[in-house]
């Protein structure tokens, strides 16, 4: 079967978001064209073209941004020696969804991937040693992902920051809230029982 040539490159778009396979692609192309007449597409359209006009990355710390400095570098009531490192901008959004932060951010921008050809050079790596050494920063939290790459990066990390008087620790791993013991997996549980803290 084949889509009229426009409807056929909007697929193609969409199958190059997160989790949206060939259907899914269909079912929001159809809707987005069944609500063509109430102004939706170029409400999306208009959406899209002012976040690629106007979205940035904050120059100090990579976060998305409208503004050259962000909303979280910008804000004076936040710890500014505290920084949390993080691998992507959603991340900044998603530690902040807590509201058990306070302190300022820096986004990595990636993981370290050999196979994927990341190195350390791609990651904003260096702009962090920098931020320690200007910024004063006297403790940074590693909030990576719990996946191969997270925990490369994490070493990583540890590593290099040895040096500097600074005080470094990682997200704990545990047991996620409201589940059973029995049904939390072996690798999960051990990391619970390893990094387990005072009571
Ligand atoms: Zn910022």
């Amino acid at each position: 079967m084949k889509y009229p040539h426009s409807i056929e490159k909007l697929l193609k778009h969409l199958q190059k978001l997160p989790g949206v396979g060939k259907r899914t692609a269909e079912r929001f192309a159809f809707d987005l064209l069944a609500r063509k007449d109430e102004g939706h597409l170029d409400e999306l359209a208009s959406a899209l073209r002012l976040v690629k006009e106007e979205i940035c990355e904050c120059q100090q710390c990579g976060a998305f941004t409208d503004t050259v400095n962000c909303y979280f570098c910008t804000d004076t009531t936040r710890r500014r020696d505290l920084l949390c490192v993080v691998a992507s901008p959603k991340d900044v959004f998603t530690i902040e969804g807590t509201r058990e932060y306070r302190g300022l951010y820096h986004v990595l921008h990636g993981l370290l991937s050999p196979l994927d050809g990341r190195g350390e050079e791609i990651l904003q790596f260096s702009k962090l040693l920098a931020r320690i050494q200007a910024d004063n920063i006297k403790e940074i939290i590693i909030a990576l992902d719990s996946t191969l790459e997270g925990d490369a990066t994490a070493l990583f990390l540890k590593d290099q920051l040895a040096t500097y008087d600074v005080q470094v620790s990682r997200l704990a791993f545990g047991i996620p809230v409201g589940s059973s013991l029995e049904y939390v997996d072996g690798g999960t549980l051990a990391r619970a029982l390893v990094g387990r803290a005072s009571f």
